[in-house]
């Protein structure tokens, strides 16, 4: 079995990266995302172990502590999120193509520990259409917002550090090009 690659999907909050994975998962349920650990809390309709592993700060130093992290990175200022090592280098072993769904600290962390890596950036059809889409979710406060558009101009600064970028104009045909990246029939 070939060892498979793995991928690393990087874009602003709201561009819509839960969005077209979810429409990738659709059309190819044998493609492994990884679960990430937080210390935040989980919004409505989130569950453990599906949107992410919900852990407290203690557990979160643990992890760390037994190199059980590939990238991890504060994010927002705020929560800690990262990348359980061990099922993505098994998944990676066993041949299947993995996708991490990260921010951009860990990403560049990603391509020092494995230069292999693809690393993606999506990114939005304008400045505008982002400010409507983080907006328009509603999911975060108005403070949150700005915060997160302030993160969105150091990332979309940074998209020359990646592989490739793909723009989320249309759900269906951004999914479709990833699924392409990723070498998914
Ligand atoms: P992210 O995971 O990057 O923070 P989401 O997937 O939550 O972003 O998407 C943010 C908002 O934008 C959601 O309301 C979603 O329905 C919407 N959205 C995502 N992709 C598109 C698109 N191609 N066209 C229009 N709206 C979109
Ligand atoms: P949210 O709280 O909205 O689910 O995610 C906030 C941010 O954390 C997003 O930019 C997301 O990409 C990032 N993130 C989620 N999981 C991880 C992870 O495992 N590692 C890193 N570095 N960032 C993550």
């Amino acid at each position: 079995m070939t060892h498979a690659r793995l991928t690393v999907l990087v874009g602003p909050s709201g561009v819509g990266k839960g969005t077209v994975v979810s429409a990738l998962k659709e059309r190819h349920p044998e493609l492994v995302v990884s679960v990430s650990a937080t210390t935040r809390d989980p919004r409505p309709g989130e569950e453990h172990g599906v949107n992410y592993l919900f852990i407290t700060e203690e557990e979160f130093d643990e992890l760390l502590r037994n190199d059980g992290l590939l990238e991890w990175a504060q994010v927002f200022g705020g929560n800690r999120y990262g990348t359980p090592r061990g099922p993505v280098e098994e998944h990676l072993a066993a041949g299947r193509p993995v996708l991490l769904e990260i921010d951009l600290e860990g990403a560049r962390q990603v391509r020092l520990a494995m230069p292999e890596a693809q690393l993606v950036f999506l990114a939005p059809p304008s400045w505008e259409e982002l400010e409507r889409r983080l907006i328009g979710r509603g999911t975060e406060t108005p403070e949150q917002q700005q915060r997160r558009l302030t993160t969105a101009r150091t990332e979309l600064a940074a998209q020359a550090e990646f592989d490739t970028t793909v723009v989320n104009d249309d759900v269906e045909r951004a999914a479709m090009e990833l699924a392409a990246l990723m070498g998914l029939k």
